[in-house]
């Protein structure tokens, strides 16, 4: 049974139109604001105007591999010594000179963002470095790392870090790597292995030559006289300066003064500013550059392109955000848990998908033993994965990948950007401080049955910034409300890595000077907890209210 307000997939669009006769077009929605398409149909890039352009580079590896550690050493390295300001602030990217050549690296370390923006399309990286300590060999995040590179097809080297340390085995490195498919040039193979030291600088200038001479054979061309087309790597909100955003230019030039697009943002460049934070009147190709003047945040991987007028801007971005927004409400009609629940009992659905998470090991095994005994004549419980600490994005994307799948925390909770990756895909997340009700909801849905509940209202959540010592009221957490609002009055609860460490309630509020009742989603605030002095920055602070839901089917 579908509503008017419903969406229906293409398959019973076309099913129904059949049944009444009717011819179908499908037209896509999202070529009425494809602007990238638009540019490249424009105009050629010409080649007697190409020039070479900076490679743009991605550092991967597994974690503690020194990632971080050998993107501040070459900064560090490469940044003329005395430069005004030297390195002021993060801003996603940087460039460094080599040879009189430059490199851009991009500052975010880890494969999830590079995943992550090239799912949306953007082809940012043009090299993959791999880090691999040698003292510690192939990790999982290694391999993780190596395939996202492959699925990209970006070329890779291997950087053999923390060879300064005398357990250092770079020969089991190439031999470890040589299974996944690496094969080093040594031996036989077509990659670069290049020895390196994070902390002594051993090997760095080896690192940037093998870049510039695989750039090389990439013959990375770009043609400077066009519009400009970048890729938004990194982008914020910033008091006193609007939308910022961090993009890599790709093609053209931008400069101050350009019209430019770049999602739902659109705007004219008011001001452009260096990796260091000098204002700049123009970027060129392969060239990272922070842009200002935005009309708001547009998101990491987005396409930047320049337009001819203001209009034609503003009537993009506009249609994208359209898409979304029509986007965002065809989601509604995913289940719910209640619909979970009678598709059981209609026989529709034949196992609940589940993904457990929870702080401890002995509850999580308590847990699952649990829920595999759950089962009626014909539903049992499915466990899709099962794991210790917060729910995490990752976790979402599993739910999202299997259907009617819910995730169940125990003593975890969804924060920030977890939070509201669920809500726009519509999981559906449940979460439980005693095992016993959680036991019961699951056994209520697979019996097909929804008993009556005290439901918990969140109310909202505030990320710790900052940790006062104020005298005669203690510890006092100075917070970022990040979702809804925080009230006086209520309970909270204390998250730390997505684990709940302290429940109890507010002893005091304030916004600057003032005590205050609640403060709203954006602003910043001091809280005070009753009983609590361990709050740490980082810390989510989240306020509930439990509240009595009649019993419905
Ligand atoms: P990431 O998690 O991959 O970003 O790794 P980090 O850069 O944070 O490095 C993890 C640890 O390894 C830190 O304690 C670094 O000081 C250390 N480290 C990184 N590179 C080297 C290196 O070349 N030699 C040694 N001895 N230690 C290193």
């Amino acid at each position: 049974m579908f509503t008017k307000n419903d969406f229906l997939d293409k398959d019973s669009i076309e099913i129904l139109a059949d049944t009444f006769g009717i011819n179908v077009t499908t037209v896509n929605d999202q070529e009425s604001f494809d602007y990238v398409k638009a540019y490249d149909e424009e105009g050629e890039a010409s080649e007697q105007n190409f020039v070479e352009r900076a490679p743009v580079i991605t550092i991967m590896g597994h974690v503690d591999h020194g990632k971080t550690s050998l993107l501040d050493y070459i900064r560090s390295a490469k940044v003329a010594a005395g430069e005004a300001g030297g390195i002021t602030q993060h801003v996603g990217a940087y460039m460094v000179e080599k040879n009189g050549r430059n490199i851009t690296f991009i500052d975010t370390p880890g494969h999830e963002a590079f995943t992550e923006m090239r799912s949306r399309g953007a082809k940012v990286t043009d090299i993959v470095i791999v880090v691999v300590a040698a003292d510690d060999g192939v990790k999982p995040q290694t391999k993780e790392a190596v395939e996202h590179a492959k699925a990209a097809g970006v070329p890779i080297i291997i950087a053999v870090n923390k060879m300064d340390k005398e357990s250092a085995n770079p020969d089991l490195v190439k031999a470890q790597l040589a299974e996944l498919g690496i094969t080093p040039i040594d031996w036989g193979g077509e990659h670069e292995f290049v020895p390196v030291s994070a902390k002594t600088g051993m090997g760095i200038e080896d690192l940037l030559e093998t870049i510039l001479l695989q750039a090389d054979v990439l013959e990375l061309k770009a043609d400077p006289s066009r519009d400009v087309k970048a890729t938004v790597i990194e982008s914020s909100l910033e008091k006193g300066r609007g939308p910022v955003a961090t993009v890599v230019v790709e093609d053209g030039t931008m400069r101050v003064g350009d019209i430019v697009v770049a999602g739902v943002a659109f705007g004219k460049v008011k001001a452009l500013l260096n990796d260091r934070g000098i204002a700049v009147k123009e970027a060129l190709p392969g060239e990272p550059v922070v842009v200002l003047g935005l009309s708001e945040v547009p998101g990491a991987g987005e396409t930047l392109i320049s337009v001819k007028t203001d209009k034609i801007a503003r009537e993009y971005a506009k249609k994208k955000a359209e898409y979304l927004r029509q986007k965002e409400l065809s989601k509604s009609t995913k289940v719910s848990l209640d619909e979970l629940s009678d598709m059981i009992a209609e026989g529709a659905l034949k196992t609940l998908p589940v993904i457990i998470k929870a702080d401890v090991q002995g509850s999580l095994e308590a847990i699952k033993g649990s829920l595999e005994k759950i089962r009626n004549a014909e539903t049992k419980v499915n466990i899709v994965s099962a794991g210790i600490g917060g729910i995490t994005e990752s976790d979402v994307a599993l739910a999202s990948a299997s259907s009617n799948c819910i995730i169940l925390g125990f003593h975890v909770r969804p924060t920030g950007t977890v939070k509201e990756r669920a809500k726009s895909s519509g999981i559906e997340i449940k979460t439980y401080n005693i095992i016993y009700d959680l036991i019961d909801d699951v056994t209520n849905i697979v019996t097909g049955l929804m008993a009556p509940v005290i439901r918990e209202e969140n109310i909202g959540q505030a990320m710790v910034r900052e940790v006062f010592a104020v005298p005669k009221l203690g510890h006092i957490a100075g917070c970022i409300v990040t979702d809804g609002t925080i009230n006086r009055g209520v309970k909270i609860r204390v998250i730390r890595d997505g684990v709940i460490i302290y429940e109890g309630s507010v002893s005091s509020l304030k916004r600057f000077k003032d005590d205050v009742k609640e403060v709203g989603k954006g602003y910043e605030c001091g809280v005070g907890i009753e009983g609590y002095t361990d709050i740490k920055v980082g810390d989510y602070i989240e306020s509930f209210k439990e509240v009595e839901e009649k019993a419905k089917l």
